[in-house]
C-alpha cells in the first residue's frame, strides 16, 4: 500500500503570536514541531506499510526549515519526504494550501511512479487549528475521505475506520484511494532510535516549487489567490479580574451571577 501522509511544521508553543501588520504566525524565535496529530497519520501509515508492503512519502508545504520536520519523519519509518516550497505559495490560505498540496500530491505519484492508495493527514494543526485543509484535498482530487479516525487497520483486503462521533465510534470501510484524518491512535507515535536518526540528518529533502507542478493553476495560490482576507487580528487580552461573592449565600450569589451574566446580554 503506498501512503502519502501531509505534514504540517508547527510552533512548539501554546501562545501563537500573530504579526499585527502581515496577519500571518510570527515564527522567528520560536522552535518548531510536528504537527502532533501527523506524528499519530504517520504511525498509522508505517504501520500500514510494515504489515502490507508499499511505500511511505511524506509531503509539507512550508518554508525551507520545514525539510527537518520531514527529517524527522524520515527517522521514524518514512521512505522520502518533499518539501513543498515557493515564492507564489506564500500567503496562502487553507483553500488554496489544500489545492497545492492536492497538485503536490500528484507530481509526486508521477516522480515516484506509483498511485497513492491512501492520503493521511492529522484532524487538524495546532497553530492554524481550522481542519479544513485534509477535506480540502480530498475535494480537489475527488475521493472519498474519513475524518476524525481513532484507528486505521487492514482486515481481509479492506481499510476497517474506527471514527470519532459525539456517542462513542463509528466502524466504517472506505474504498481506496481515499483521504483520512487522524485524531489519536490507541498507540503511541514511535521514537526514532540513533541510527536511522542519523542518516536522516544526512538525506536531502527534494524540493517542489511552482515549476515542478506541472498542472497548477497560479491564480490559486498565495496571497491573491486565496478567497479568505484577514481583516484584523489581534492577541486577546486575558482577564483574570473575577468577582467573587463569598459573604452571601450560595442561592443570592447564583442569583446575582445571573444577573450579572443577564446585563451582560450573555444569557
Ligand atoms: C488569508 C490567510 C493568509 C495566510 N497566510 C499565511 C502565510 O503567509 N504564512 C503561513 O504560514 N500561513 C498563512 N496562513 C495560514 C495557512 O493558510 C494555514 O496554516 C494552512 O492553510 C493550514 O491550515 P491549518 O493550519 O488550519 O491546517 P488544518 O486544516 O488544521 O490541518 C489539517 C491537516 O492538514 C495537513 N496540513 C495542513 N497544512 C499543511 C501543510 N502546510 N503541509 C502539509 N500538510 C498540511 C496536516 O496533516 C494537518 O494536520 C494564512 C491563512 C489565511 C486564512
Amino acid at each position: 500500500m503506498n501512503i502519502c501522509v501531509c505534514v504540517k511544521q508547527v510552533p512548539d508553543t501554546a501562545e501563537i503570536r500573530i504579526d499585527p501588520v502581515t496577519h500571518t504566525l510570527i515564527r522567528a524565535g520560536v522552535p518548531s514541531i510536528v504537527n502532533p496529530f501527523d506524528t499519530y497519520a504517520l504511525e498509522a501509515a508505517v504501520r500500514l506499510k510494515e504489515k502490507l508492503g508499499g511505500r511511505v512519502v511524506v509531503i509539507s508545504m512550508g518554508p525551507p526549515q520545514a525539510a527537518e520536520a520531514i527529517r524527522s519523519c524520515l527517522a521514524v519509518g518514512a521512505d522520502e519526504g518533499y518539501l513543498i516550497s515557493g515564492r507564489k505559495f506564500g500567503g496562502s490560505d487553507t483553500l488554496a494550501t489544500s489545492y497545492i498540496l492536492s497538485e503536490a500530491i500528484k507530481a509526486v505519484e508521477k516522480r515516484e511512479n506509483l498511485r497513492f492508495d491512501l492520503i493521511v493527514a492529522g484532524k487538524q494543526a495546532v497553530d492554524g487549528d481550522t481542519a479544513q485543509v485534509a477535506p480540502e484535498i480530498a475535494e480537489h482530487l475527488h475521493l472519498p475521505q474519513v475524518t476524525y479516525a481513532l484507528d486505521i487497520v487492514e482486515q481481509n483486503g479492506e481499510l476497517r475506520i474506527k471514527r470519532d462521533c459525539h456517542s462513542g465510534y463509528d466502524i466504517l470501510s472506505v474504498p481506496l484511494p481515499a483521504v483520512v484524518t487522524v485524531v489519536r491512535l490507541p498507540y503511541e507515535p514511535r521514537y526514532p532510535s540513533i541510527g536511522p536518526w542519523r542518516e536522516s540528518k544526512k538525506r536531502t529533502i527534494p524540493v517542489l516549487s511552482e515549476a515542478d507542478l506541472e498542472t497548477i493553476d497560479l491564480s490559486r495560490c498565495g496571497l491573491s489567490g486565496s478567497p479568505t482576507k484577514v481583516k484584523k487580528s489581534y492577541t486577546p487580552v486575558r482577564d483574570k479580574h473575577g468577582t467573587i461573592f463569598s459573604k452571601v449565600p450560595a442561592e443570592q450569589a447564583a442569583e446575582k451571577v445571573a444577573s450579572m451574566l443577564s446585563e451582560a446580554g450573555i444569557i
